[in-house]
């Protein structure tokens, strides 16, 4: 496959930045990955996929492990407190009729399969090692590196994340982060046979979810409104998990309350989220993922975009003419769709956060849903 560049340098191992590994291997382009993490370690508890995200690891090569390692299924259950059944939501099925329209995964599990892609597609990995310093001229990027070494390449993408150094070289002025309001808190639990999809409980001031990630596992999740970012000591996560759970009435949910113990993997994250402004490149140096624009996780759709914005970036240099046309592409087909994620995954934090109109919320998530369903 011809393209106009060729070789390149991806900075970050999440999953923005292993996506775009991967997209630009399948077009014969050269890739370094450097990854700060000399373990490439991936934290937390589950993530959920939407129909979206399953079309994009689709296309990655990756679908069939994520169905036999993660779950998928169909349709997301809304539920008072007391777990009177109120509002389903259907999720098509766009990546393939055989394939349910959502679902979730472990996140180290996910890491994994896509570090085994990166790895598989050819890219030489580095891990341990950044970026110290760049220098950019109209034909190309040089690139010293924390290890000493240096390299040339015809462009450099920038995934190393919400806090990324690539952004405070390539975007100094672009905003910090910001918090919502509000902090999550997951943990793992063993998964009683009820529960077979993506299940969700609005209560005063919290949102609860639960999410099967495998045939035994499944993670919980709780919004909880915070005015502001103070530390929680890690120590009394375990208990103020359990006293957030109270309230909700449903035998399901006191069930997962009392099953919580040292072993549930509880963490606890407080939400921020940036939308960085156009254009996210800077010469032959584009930023991706969470780097620009990361969102809050009310639609649950911050790694969908991030792998996205790979597999656009690969296409765009596919048919463009030079490295700068390619950008540019990449950025007009980028923009509408991550704004929409960011933006309204805020509103809806905002509308929990002040309990407010529920006729709104559902709106949002279905108008977002729907336009997600878009072709990228
Ligand atoms: C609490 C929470 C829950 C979420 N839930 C969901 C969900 O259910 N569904 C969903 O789709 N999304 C969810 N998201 C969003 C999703 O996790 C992110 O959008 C996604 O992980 C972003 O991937 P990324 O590769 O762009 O960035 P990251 O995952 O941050 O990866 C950046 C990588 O770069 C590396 N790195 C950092 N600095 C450097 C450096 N200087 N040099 C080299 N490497 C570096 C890091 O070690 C890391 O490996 C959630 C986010 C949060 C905070």
């Amino acid at each position: 496959m011809e393209t106009c560049i060729d070789k390149a340098l991806v900075v970050g191992g999440g999953f923005s930045g292993m996506a775009a590994a991967i997209e630009l291997r399948k077009r014969g382009i050269a890739v370094d990955l450097v990854e700060i993490d000399p373990h490439w370690r991936n934290y937390g508890a589950g993530i959920s996929i939407g129909g979206p995200t399953l079309r994009a690891l689709r296309t990655l090569g990756v679908l069939e492990r994520f169905v036999a390692e993660g779950h998928a299924c169909d349709g997301i259950d809304i539920f008072a407190p007391d777990g009177r059944l109120i509002a389903q939501m259907p999720t098509p099925r766009i990546a393939g009729d055989e394939v349910p329209g959502s679902g979730a995964i472990m996140r180290p599990v996910l890491a994994r399969i896509l570090a085994d892609a990166t790895r598989a597609s050819g890219a030489t990995v580095r891990l341990g090692c950044s970026v110290a310093s760049l220098r950019q001229d109209e034909a190309g990027v040089d690139v010293v590196f924390t290890d000493g070494q240096a390299g040339r390449y015809d462009l450099l993408v920038g995934a190393d994340g919400l806090y990324s150094a690539m952004r405070r070289m390539l975007l100094p002025d672009a905003p910090a982060p910001r918090y919502s309001g509000q902090g999550v808190w997951r943990a793992v639990l063993p998964r009683p046979p009820q529960v077979v999809r993506t299940m969700l409980w609005n209560g005063p001031g919290l949102k609860v979810g639960l999410n099967p990630v495998s045939q035994d596992e499944m993670y919980l999740f709780i919004n909880e409104h915070r005015e502001h970012s103070d530390y929680v000591a890690p120590e009394t996560f375990l208990a103020r998990l359990k006293a957030l759970l109270a309230p909700f009435p449903d035998p399901l949910l006191r069930e997962a309350g009392a099953q919580l113990d040292e072993r549930s993997l509880v963490v606890f994250r407080p939400l921020e989220g940036l939308l960085v402004p156009q254009p996210w490149y800077r010469g032959r140096a584009v930023l991706i993922g969470d780097t620009v624009h990361a969102t809050t996780p009310h639609l649950a759709s911050g790694a969908c975009i991030g792998i996205e914005d790979a597999i656009v970036l690969a296409e765009s240099l596919e048919t463009a003419r030079d490295a700068g046309a390619a950008l540019a592409a990449f950025q007009q087909r980028r923009w509408e769709r991550c704004r929409m994620v960011v933006e309204n995954s805020w509103r809806l934090g905002e509308i929990e956060i002040r309990r407010g109109d529920l006729d709104e919320h559902a709106r949002i998530m279905q108008a977002s849903f729907a336009a997600l369903l878009e072709p990228v």
